[in-house]
């Protein structure tokens, strides 16, 4: 009989749980991550700071395996991503393996890609029980407390159009969070929200990186929230992290020039 625990995520232990190893990735003639290495331990939050068009976004679709590498591999608690390891040997990972892999991912998007004809509460329950087969019973109870981790207890039997964006992404993180991913992918998840719902989102994120476990790696422009909730915060430019370190050292005395002129026009 499957348990809580089945579903729950594993000790944070420190471990990798993302690396990058040697990654390049082009689209045509334009070289979008050069040569990448860079890690992400569990339990970590991490968040990809950098001008537009720097690579940040790329780095979470090849998380997802929207797209591929064209060098290099990319491991997800020590599995290869896109290969596999035939006694020692790598190679072109089935989709089976990546699949395996992938669900230990978890993605929030821009837009918030709710199912439109499913209320609330089972755009939550359908991954669960199609993917990970839990029973209808304990994904809705899971659902309910995470409606409530997000502050849409009430909202159950809504359609996603009758809530604002900024509840739909409240949804969004809700559904999320129930295939119990080791790791969160956060994708600019504000950018798309009226300027009077990006707090309530921030403020959801905020609590959910404070009280409990998941590892995070965000894409965003919101630096007040960066500085919140960072272990880490990775500055881009040209498909390369150019400086790296704790939030209070990137935002308050960045060694790079780059960074330094990102920052003077974001803050
Ligand atoms: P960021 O998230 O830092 O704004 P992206 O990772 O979205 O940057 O994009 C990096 C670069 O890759 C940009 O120059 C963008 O135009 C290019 N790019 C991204 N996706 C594609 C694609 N599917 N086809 C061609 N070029 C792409």
């Amino acid at each position: 009989m499957a348990t809580e625990t089945d579903h729950t995520n594993p000790a944070v232990d420190g471990s990798e749980l993302i690396r990058f190893d040697q990654v390049t990735k082009r689209f045509g003639s334009n070289t979008v991550l050069d040569n990448l290495d860079f890690s992400v331990s569990s339990g970590k939050h991490v968040t990809l700071i950098g001008p537009s068009g720097s690579g940040k976004t790329t780095i979470l679709r090849l998380l997802m395996t929207l797209i591929k590498p064209d060098e290099g591999t990319i491991k997800v608690d020590g599995d290869y991503l896109t290969h596999e390891d035939k006694g020692g040997k790598l190679v072109p990972a089935g989709e089976k393996h990546t699949r395996e892999v992938r669900k230990k991912i978890g993605m929030v998007f821009q837009q918030f890609n709710l199912f439109p004809n499913m209320r609330v509460l089972r755009n939550i329950t359908e991954a669960p029980v199609n993917v990970l087969g839990l029973n209808k019973d304990e994904a809705e109870t899971r659902a309910r407390e995470l409606l409530d981790l997000v502050g849409l207890g009430d909202k159950c039997d809504a359609y996603p159009t009758q809530l604002s964006g900024g509840q739909q992404q409240r949804v969004a993180i809700a559904r999320a969070l129930a295939m119990r991913p080791q790791v969160m992918l956060l994708d600019e998840v504000t950018s798309a929200l009226d300027p009077e719902l990006v707090a309530g989102v921030l403020d959801v994120l905020r609590d959910i990186a404070h009280t409990t476990d998941i590892t995070m790696l965000c894409v965003t422009h919101e630096m007040n929230f960066a500085r919140d909730i960072s272990d880490d915060v990775l500055m881009f430019d040209s498909g390369r992290v150019i400086e790296s370190g704790p939030p209070e050292k990137i935002f308050t005395e960045p060694e790079h020039e780059r960074t330094r002129e990102f920052l003077s026009a974001v803050l």
